[in-house]
C-alpha cells in the first residue's frame, strides 16, 4: 500500500498524504464504479457532453443512464455549448469548504434559448476576487483533480481524474 501515501492522490492537504474515501469530494469516474464514465472520458478530450434520449429526444443534464421523461435506456452522447453568460453569482471569500481555495465562486449561467441546456449552476475558476461581473462571457474548462485508488482483481490501481468548471473569457 506504500504507493497510496503519495502526495499526488491527496484530495485535501490537511490529511497529510493519506487517502480517505469519506473525505474524497470528487466523483469516482472510472468504468468500474460509474455508469456515466463516458462523461468523464469526454471531459478528458475537452468535450462538454450529456445524454440525449434516442426515443423521445429529451436532453438531460447531468447525464444519466435512463431518460427521465420516457424511461428509455436508449441514450446517446451529445455535445453541449462551451460558452455561456453569467446571470448571477456568489463569491465566498472566507470559510470555503476544505479543498476549495478562496474565492470560491459559484455562478448561475445562461446558455441562451437555442441551447438544450438553458442554465447551469457551476464553479468559476481562475478568477480573482471581485473580478467577475454579471453578464460576463465564460468558457468551459477541464482541470485535473486528485487521483484515487481502486482495487481491480485484488490489485490496487491509481486512476487519474478530471473535472470541469468555467472561466472568464478575457
Ligand atoms: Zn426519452
Amino acid at each position: 500500500m506504500a504507493e497510496l501515501q503519495e502526495a499526488r492522490i491527496v484530495g485535501t492537504p490537511a490529511l497529510d498524504g493519506r487517502y480517505i474515501a469519506e473525505m474524497d469530494m470528487w466523483p469516482l469516474e472510472c468504468q468500474e464504479f460509474n455508469r456515466n464514465y463516458q462523461f468523464y472520458d469526454n471531459l478528458r478530450e475537452g468535450r462538454f457532453t450529456t445524454t440525449k434520449c434516442k426515443k423521445c429526444g429529451h436532453i438531460a443534464f447531468p447525464p444519466g443512464v435512463i431518460c427521465p421523461k420516457c424511461w428509455s435506456e436508449e441514450l446517446e452522447w451529445v455535445d453541449l455549448p462551451r460558452r455561456a453568460k453569467v446571470v448571477t453569482f456568489t463569491e465566498t471569500q472566507a470559510g470555503a469548504p476544505i479543498g476549495f481555495p478562496p474565492p470560491l465562486i459559484l455562478a448561475w449561467l445562461g446558455f441562451g434559448k437555442d441551447s438544450p441546456l438553458k442554465h447551469l449552476l457551476v464553479r468559476i475558476v481562475n478568477c480573482a476576487e471581485g473580478e467577475l461581473k454579471e453578464g460576463d462571457e465564460v468558457k468551459f474548462v477541464v482541470f485535473d483533480v486528485p487521483s484515487h485508488p481502486i482495487e481491480v482483481k485484488r490489485e490496487t490501481q491509481i486512476r487519474d481524474r478530471v473535472y470541469y468548471a468555467f472561466e472568464r473569457v478575457k
